[in-house]
């Protein structure tokens, strides 16, 4: 009996469903698939009925990339078991909406870690793939595109593609933040450690000529680095910041008592995670009132911090060993969560820039932040390399992260900083990292990828309806529905 096509299938929902922040509030027709069969189901039914779809991983990015007001969202997180490990060629394969810290959970042990892997753990691996992120090792290994082996991708018409980093959409699916289809499973290469331990250095650089020069160094010598950078510091002490370098160690261990340090890790991240969360549904707005006077609180903060190293440093005692979990991922739980840093009307804005002009960015950069009248509450550097996808934040260089907590009353002003902010990241050839963004405008955006026209001709040949969309790429003007793409 053919099924009356108004009527939802079981697993398909009504659903208020809001941003990482709280910042965007929607509700959607949310559809939580275990099967192939009933991500095809959803597809299908969406198609009949005259909506759009947003495919969704854990909802882990910031902004709105996951989002699809008043239309349909496929949520794939039941979609995640591990499909297979081959521990010959190093590679495992799973499904979507598997989770970085599970692979980590089926691997680390075994002395394989996934490389640039992002702070936050719980981001699936398909919803990795389509915002292409970057780990704390991004010059190193790139970003996560250097770890797709192959993926299957449900297309709009139902049919499946194998595709591997031979097929011509590989570079249009990796990074095409889910516009191109359904990714199902994947395969990924694992690297070898020699075992789940680092070394961590911590250094501070008073200027933002140290900093280069030292992590020029670093980016030799160690195998991931994460920058705290000081936006207040001013003059001669531009750039001054806390570098935390990681390099493997290797132990000796036997794999019972790996194991048994791996679980206490796990263990230790969940309750901070508890931690972290409760926090936030505890101090949010206390929070919040303390960062009404945020200019005096994170410079104290940040100078503080500097002087605390630096005293450290001279003793002799900065480096220790950890394990590389707690490197990684801690600070998503032990850091105030984004929700609270960023506050009820924040928003992240990560951008990049090149080598060659590292210098010149980073003292403009910190100007424009000192000069909003709410300058961002965190700001972490990282080194990249670059890869070859349509569209990818990462190239040869440097990014900066911001946390923008704006002030009710000063929140047009703050935006006109972060405009400011976009301009000389596009003047210098720079890009912004959709997965934090929720700030672009549509001619922002066409500069920042101008590929973004390869992306939108390959999905009028694969999703001619265009099915899949997201209020992301309603925002940034190349949703097909909106006659886009309008001139750059
Ligand atoms: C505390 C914190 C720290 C973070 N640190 C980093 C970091 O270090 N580096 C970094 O790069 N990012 C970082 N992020 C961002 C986050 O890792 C990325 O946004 C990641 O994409 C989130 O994964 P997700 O599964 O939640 O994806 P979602 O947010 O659910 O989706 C991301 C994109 O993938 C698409 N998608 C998801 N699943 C599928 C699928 N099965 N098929 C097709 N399309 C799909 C969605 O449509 C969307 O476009 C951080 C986020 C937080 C909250």
């Amino acid at each position: 009996m053919a099924s009356d096509p108004h009527t939802h299938p079981s697993f398909m929902a009504w659903k208020e469903v809001s941003s990482l922040v709280g910042s965007i509030r929607t509700r959607s027709l949310v559809a939580r698939p275990t099967t192939i069969e009933q991500c095809r189901e959803a597809l299908k039914y969406c198609r009949r009925n005259g909506m759009t779809i947003c495919v969704r991983g854990a909802g882990r990015g910031y902004g709105d990339l996951a989002l699809n007001d008043g239309q349909a969202l496929l949520d794939m997180s039941d979609m995640n078991r591990i499909l297979d490990i081959d521990e010959e060629k190093n590679r495992i394969t799973v499904e979507a909406g598997t989770r970085l810290i599970d692979i980590y959970r089926a691997v680390h042990h075994r002395l394989f870690t996934l490389p640039a892997s992002p702070t936050e753990s719980h981001s699936s691996v398909a919803g990795a793939i389509c915002a292409n992120v970057n780990g704390k090792d991004a010059w190193h290994n790139g970003s996560f595109a250097h770890q797709v082996v192959r993926l299957t991708l449900l297309l709009a018409s139902g049919e499946t593609l194998d595709i591997d980093r031979s097929h011509e959409l590989f570079t249009a699916v990796v990074g095409g933040i889910g516009l191109l289809g359904v990714i199902v499973d994947a395969t990924l290469q694992l690297r070898p450690i020699p075992s789940p331990y680092v070394e961590i250095d911590r250094i501070p650089v008073p200027d933002v000529d140290a900093l280069l020069e030292t992590m020029a160094r670093i980016e030799k010598s160690h195998d991931a680095a994460v920058v705290w950078v000081d936006a207040y510091a001013r003059g001669p002490r531009v750039g001054r910041s806390v570098i935390h370098a990681a390099k493997w160690l290797a132990r000796k261990e036997t794999e019972s008592q790996r194991r048994q340090a791996l679980e206490a890790g796990y263990e230790r991240l969940e309750r901070h995670r508890h931690f972290g969360l409760a926090l936030h549904e505890k101090f949010g707005p206390v929070l919040s009132l303390m960062l009404q006077g945020q200019r005096f609180m994170m410079n104290s903060f940040n100078r503080l911090y500097y002087a605390m190293c630096e005293l450290v440093s001279e003793t002799g005692h900065s480096s220790n060993s950890e394990l590389f979990l707690r490197f990684n991922f801690e600070a998503s739980f032990t850091v105030p969560p984004a929700h609270l840093v960023c506050g009820p009307r924040g928003y992240t804005v990560q951008l990049s820039f090149p080598r060659s002009s590292a210098r010149e960015s980073i003292i403009e950069l910190m100007r424009i932040c000192r000069s909003s009248p709410c300058p961002p509450v965190t700001t972490i550097l990282r080194a990249h390399k670059a890869d070859d996808c349509l569209i990818s934040f990462s190239e040869d260089g440097y990014s900066l992260n911001f946390e923008f907590h704006p002030k009710k009353h000063q929140a047009a002003a703050s935006r006109e900083a972060v405009d400011r902010l976009i301009a000389a990241t596009v003047r210098r050839g720079g890009k912004i990292h959709l997965a934090k963004d929720q700030v672009l405008r549509p001619e922002q955006f066409y500069r920042v990828y101008p590929r973004y026209r390869d992306l939108l001709e390959i999905k009028r040949q694969l999703d001619p309806e265009g099915l899949f969309t997201s209020d992301l790429a309603r925002r940034v003007g190349i949703d097909p529905s909106q006659n886009t793409p309008r001139q750059a």
